[in-house]
């Protein structure tokens, strides 16, 4: 029996990579990366030189017997995502599984992800939260939408800069406009915003805004939610 590490790697602010991630990443045999190349330049700033091979999105149903491979021969095995939380809106869901399938242990080194930032940052109920993530972009959409117009806890949505004004202009269109949310941007670096208003508020300034730039996360409070 070998070890799965799943290790979360910084959002933005290379502060944020715990000690205990770097010692991992150091100590196992491989690192499986979602992308070589970018997880390569952070891997090189904190002196860990373990030997990494790509895991990502279309490529994990293959390289997911590698893995359990590497483990099986009592290789402990870490895998880490481009940013953020593996498993979160990135691979990592079927590592773990196909790892407790066969026997291993899996560990997880916890550390930053965008949603929990940005749910706690955008100072709407955390109490109760449900994580959507990036909506379909063609098929089940307006569906999903519908559905979640009826949503008693708040709601966390990834969405990428060039998509921006189309959710805020469906969620205006599926949910109250005056029902509040925050749009929360580059979370942890220099540029870090949390914009807070109502659905309709929100709509308006982003799309007075010459150009979208950076990762967004929207935050949706709470039908019926005021302050
Ligand atoms: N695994 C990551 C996590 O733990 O949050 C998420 C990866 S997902 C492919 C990338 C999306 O996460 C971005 O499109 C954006 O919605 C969100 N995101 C990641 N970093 C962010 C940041 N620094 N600020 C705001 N949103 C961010």
């Amino acid at each position: 029996m070998a070890t799965l590490y799943i290790v979360a790697t910084p959002i933005g602010n290379l502060d944020d990579f715990s000690p205990r991630a770097v010692e991992v990443l150091k100590s196992v045999s491989y690192i499986a990366c979602e992308d070589t190349r970018s997880s390569g330049i952070l891997l090189k700033e904190y002196g860990i030189d373990t030997p990494t091979f790509s895991f990502h999105q279309h490529n994990e149903h293959q390289k997911v017997d590698y893995l359990v491979q590497l483990l099986d021969a009592n290789q402990p095995v870490a895998l880490i995502s481009d940013a953020g939380m593996p498993g979160i809106s990135d691979p990592g869901f079927l590592a773990v599984r196909e790892a407790y399938q066969y026997g291993h242990k899996v560990t997880v080194i916890p550390g930053p992800d965008a949603a929990t930032t940005a749910v706690v940052a955008s100072g709407l109920p955390c109490d109760r939260y449900v994580y959507e993530g990036f909506l379909p972009h063609k098929k089940g959409r307006q569906k999903r939408l519908k559905q979640l117009s009826a949503e008693e806890r708040t709601i966390i949505f990834y969405e990428s800069p060039y998509r921006v004004i189309k959710l805020l202009e469906e969620l205006n269109e599926h949910f109250d406009p005056g029902q509040w949310a925050a749009v929360c941007r580059e979370l942890t670096k220099k540029f870090e915003e949390v914009v807070r208003g109502s659905l309709s508020e929100l709509l308006t300034e982003f799309e007075s805004r010459d150009e979208l730039k950076g990762e967004f996360v929207i935050v949706v409070a709470p039908k019926g939610y005021d302050e």
